[in-house]
């Protein structure tokens, strides 16, 4: 067997069930390699956000193992995986709640607090990920100045501005006209063209169809695991 490179994320038989119950998540394995841009689908419900929520650390499974970037999410603290979070995953949501009234540039530079990074540094950085997503023009703005797609974009600078393992983006267009969501799953591509791992939740057929890797999930299960056109099967 040939040896496979590190995953950045891997799911062993991973089951999530939340109070009611209700089982979220059912069984699922899967490894995302490094440099991947993979589409996850479903319908509503099929447990897409709770699959993004466990490849983030932003919650335990119920059963199985989480990995990210080789570790064992159930054997690290609550401090560990803050750290974890922090430094290595990105978020990017449906709704960008920017702060009213804080600068783009400090908006950005927030990213990195727990990063520990001095302030001028942040800004330094800030202003690099402003720049990668095509922002530069707009880094002393207050927030309400931006359109959705900018502000938007700005989510996608925040998420990458530490340089994280992985970027998980929920829906990022889901609140955005055509042309605009357009626009920030180019930036996507953009970014995993540069290198960083994507992860992004898309309900959108056309778009998850050009994505190079396709996760499908019904009722909680993974179905369908589409590489460039070639089925793989659940369990790669
Ligand atoms: P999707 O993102 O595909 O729409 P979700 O992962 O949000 O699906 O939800 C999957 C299932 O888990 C749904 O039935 C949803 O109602 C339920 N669910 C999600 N989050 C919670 C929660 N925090 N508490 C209870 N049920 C939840
Ligand atoms: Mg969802």
């Amino acid at each position: 067997m040939s040896q496979l490179p590190p995953a950045v994320v891997e799911f062993d038989g991973v089951s999530k069930t939340y109070p009611g119950p209700v089982a979220a998540v059912r069984d699922v394995s899967l490894r995302i390699g490094r440099g991947e841009l993979v589409g996850v689908v479903g319908p509503s419900g099929s447990g897409k956000s709770s699959v993004l929520h466990l490849m983030g650390s932003l919650d335990r499974p119920s059963a199985g193992r989480v990995l990210i970037d080789g570790h064992d999410v159930a054997k690290l603290s609550d401090r560990e995986v803050s750290a974890l979070r922090a430094t290595r995953i990105g978020f990017v949501f449906q709704q960008f709640h920017l702060a009213v009234g804080v600068p783009v540039l400090d908006s950005v530079a927030d990213g990195l607090l727990y990063a520990g990074v001095p302030v001028r540094r942040r800004r330094a950085r800030a202003a690099a990920a402003l720049a990668r997503v095509g922002l530069s023009h707009r880094v002393h703005h207050p927030p309400h100045q931006l359109s959705g797609g900018e502000r938007q974009r700005v989510a996608v600078a925040r998420a990458v501005v530490g340089g994280p393992s992985v970027l998980l983006a929920d829906e990022p267009t889901g609140n955005l006209d055509s042309a605009s969501g357009a626009a920030v799953l180019e930036l996507l591509r953009e970014l995993h063209a540069g290198g960083t791992t994507v992860v992004v939740i898309t309900h959108d057929r056309e778009i998850a169809a050009r994505l190079p890797r396709r996760i499908e999930m019904i009722d909680g299960r993974l179905v369908g695991d589409t590489v460039r056109g070639t089925t793989s099967g659940a369990h790669r």
